[in-house]
């Protein structure tokens, strides 16, 4: 296959590249080892709501999608080749790299396996039936991700014993302190003990959690690690590691181009763009994005990419 421009993946910045790309006319294929498109802002809410979606949380790609949609993972990129895991090959004149992040340590949160809209249904839906049968739960990690998590359960399912354990003073680093407070308090509220200045770890002697601190042992049936986000960048390591930094985001100028590599664009989770990790951040990006492919292809002038503020910290 051949395109013009290829997509590497299926986000929210991907998709938002590839749905203006084809409107202005630009020849775009996307590429993602998934069938379905998700707002993973839901997701957290759903996880507690019996298995009941309505369907717009998850989307085909052949729905949202007028551009050419191939469903295979990525396997090694080249300067103008992509090798996908099902042994097809796509030449490119211009890549996107919007591969994401992934959730290691909260698949819940961003499926590793779930290829399928239904696999995806499926495993939310026996998370649902775990969360129901425990009675107590530990959460481990107070950012954006665990508090929110705390909050969905706590709200559900008023009988079971909720613990937000946090190895800072305060929930949410990076918010300011009033939105700290509000949520720390709101959450008490719900009934969350949380546990600040704690590091909670599996204990064989007492058989539970141990708190390494204070000794406190906890006897959960149910933990959730709610500890951070790692970039999807497997796919560069054999030809581009040198286009990642230290912490494995792809390295971007202000054009949101890859320094060294002049037919390579980066955007959302997977790349330092110097804002915070957000998916709707990712869709700006997209869409400045598209637009300067367009410019370019025209031989017309592009202009930096303008930040936005926003106070979250880059890692959930
Ligand atoms: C639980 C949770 C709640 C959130 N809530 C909010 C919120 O309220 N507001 C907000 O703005 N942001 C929120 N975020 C952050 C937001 O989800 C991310 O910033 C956003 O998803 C990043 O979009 P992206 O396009 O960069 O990549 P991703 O959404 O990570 O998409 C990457 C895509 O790449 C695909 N992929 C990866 N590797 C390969 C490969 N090798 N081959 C083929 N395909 C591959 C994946 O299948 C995926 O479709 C939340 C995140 C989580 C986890």
């Amino acid at each position: 296959m051949k395109t013009q421009v290829l997509i590497i993946d299926g986000g929210f910045g991907g998709v938002a590249t590839a749905q203006k790309l084809h409107k202005s006319g630009v020849q775009t294929i996307l590429v993602d080892k998934k069938d379905y498109f998700e707002v993973t802002y839901a997701v957290l809410r759903e996880s507690t709501a019996q298995g009941q979606f309505k369907g717009k949380s998850r989307r085909y790609y052949r729905d949202i999608l007028a551009c050419q949609f191939v469903q295979s993972g990525v396997k090694t990129l080249q300067d103008n080749t992509v090798l996908l895991e099902n042994d097809e090959r796509i030449e490119f004149e211009q890549v996107v790299i919007a591969s994401g992040s992934r959730y290691p340590t909260l698949p819940l949160a961003k499926s590793m396996d779930a290829h399928s809209l239904n696999d995806r249904e499926s495993e939310l839906r026996q998370h649902y039936v775990q969360l129901k049968d425990a009675t107590e739960i530990l959460i481990i990690g107070g950012g954006v991700v665990g508090v929110e998590l705390a909050g969905e359960i706590a709200y559900t399912f008023k009988d079971k014993v909720v613990t937000l354990a946090h190895n800072d003073k305060a929930l949410l680093y990076g918010f300011s302190q009033k939105a700290q407070r509000k949520a720390h308090q709101q959450l008490e509220e719900l009934g969350v003990q949380v546990k600040l200045n704690s590091d909670y770890q599996p204990c064989t002697k007492t058989l539970g959690y141990q708190d390494k601190g204070s000794e406190d042992v906890l006897k959960p049936d149910m933990v959730l690690c709610a500890t951070g986000t790692k970039p999807n960048n497997a796919f560069l390591q054999e030809n581009f590691s040198h286009i990642l930094n230290y912490k494995g985001l792809i390295v971007v100028n202000d054009r949101l181009q890859v320094v060294g590599q002049d037919n390579f664009y980066a955007l959302g989770d997977i790349a330092d763009v110097g804002e915070a990790k957000l998916g709707y951040l990712a869709v700006e990006q997209g869409k400045y994005l598209a637009k300067s492919i367009v410019r370019k292809r025209q031989g017309k002038s592009v202009k930096a990419y303008k930040r936005h503020y926003s106070p979250q910290p880059a890692s959930t």
